[in-house]
């Protein structure tokens, strides 16, 4: 079985260690100089849209798969014919623009803030009538990590806000004053079997992903999320692993975004759980059943941002994985995990090794 993925980042390169347990093989394309994957396979150093370089993926590939959200859609759907590929590009297509997805989520009725498209300075106004302030700007497009968002706190912030991000279409949302962010990861494979990860806990600095913490003990928030995400995954047909992001306020969760990809709060599943979300991604684009996906006890897991420091290294309790990337302000670089036996145990864990490495 050869594999070819799409982007051969850190996750790329998780995927890549996921595939060697299962035998497979993988081929990466991506314009980037030694990236984080090509230990993992071949990497064919092209751009991610480059004709000759997709027919050759999908000459030499079982399947085609991808690992971040950019991809432009053209480029699967000039493979989709010859190759099967996973993630449906569909599913991509409505994950790329924050307006259809907060459309998919009113349609499948899952609960999220209040929205207002924006093409135009005079709907920045009436957003701000709508939804109040503060509320959230950001570009529909493109945006990532807290990027191409601004903060309208007070009327006088709604020109700046225009002459930031107004020269593409943009969408405001609601602010949320949530108690705590969560992420549910769900897996379905071509039968249409489907599994759902323990929920887990995120938290936020700067839009960028510090910690998660899995599982919550929380069982009525757990199944909802758990109903949220099985909506998602039998509505779009998926095949692979989703993330959705959610605000939760008192008993409510609110469907922040979706990312159809393996996602940065899964990654402790790798020692935290039954079976890797890498590896069910891969059972699932593959043919292959799906694996277990319950905790094996109390996992956290810590993302190291900018620098890896010394103090990350040998530590006696927590897996360090160094992603092997530059350091760049603000780049995840590689994180830590831990598992504990207890919640109590593993939040303290948690917050020793964050403030050791931060
Ligand atoms: P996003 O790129 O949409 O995932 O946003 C990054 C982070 O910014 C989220 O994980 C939240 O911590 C914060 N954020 C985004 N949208 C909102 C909102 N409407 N209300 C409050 N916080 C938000």
């Amino acid at each position: 079985m050869r594999i070819g993925i799409i982007g051969a980042g850190q996750l790329g390169q998780m995927l890549g260690f996921a595939a060697r347990d299962l035998d497979a093989e993988c081929c990466f394309l991506d314009p980037s100089v030694a990236p984080p994957a090509a230990e993992c396979g071949e990497v064919i150093q092209r751009p991610f849209d480059d004709a000759d370089a997709l027919a050759r993926m999908a000459d030499s590939c079982d399947v085609i798969t991808y690992e971040f959200e950019n991809v432009p859609v053209a480029a699967l759907l000039q493979i989709a014919g010859r190759v099967p590929v996973y993630p449906p590009p569909d599913a991509l297509r409505l994950a790329q623009d924050r307006l259809h997805e907060k459309r998919l989520f009113d349609e499948l009725d899952i609960p999220l803030p209040r929205y207002h498209a924006i093409d135009s300075r005079d709907d920045m106004g009436a957003a701000a009538a709508k939804l109040g302030l503060p509320m959230v700007v950001k570009t529909r497009r493109l945006g990532y990590d807290g990027k191409g968002q601004f903060v309208v706190k007070m009327k006088e912030d709604v020109s700046a806000a225009w002459n930031t991000l107004g020269s593409q279409p943009l969408i405001a949302e609601q602010w949320v004053p949530f108690d705590f962010e969560v992420s549910t990861i769900g897996v379905r494979d071509t039968a249409g079997d489907t599994r759902v990860y323990p929920l887990t806990r995120n938290v936020h600095e700067h839009g960028i992903l510090r910690t998660s913490c899995s599982p919550v003990d929380d069982a009525a928030l757990s199944r909802k999320a758990s109903d949220y995400v099985h909506r998602l995954l039998e509505h779009l047909d998926y095949v692979g692993v989703l993330a959705l992001e959610l605000f939760v306020k008192g008993e409510d969760l609110l469907a922040n975004e979706i990312a159809p990809r393996v996602h940065n709060s899964g990654h402790w599943t790798i020692e935290g759980a039954a079976t890797s979300q890498f590896e069910n991604h891969l059972r699932a684009v593959t043919g292959l059943p799906l694996g277990a996906t319950g905790s094996r006890g109390h996992a956290g897991m810590i993302n190291l941002i900018g620098e890896i420091p010394d103090a990350a290294r040998g530590l006696e309790h927590g897996e360090l994985h160094d992603y092997g990337k530059e350091p760049r302000p603000g780049r995840k670089l590689g994180h830590i995990t831990v598992v504990a036996d207890t919640a109590a145990e593993r939040d303290e864990l948690v917050g020793q090794i964050s403030r050791t490495v931060t």
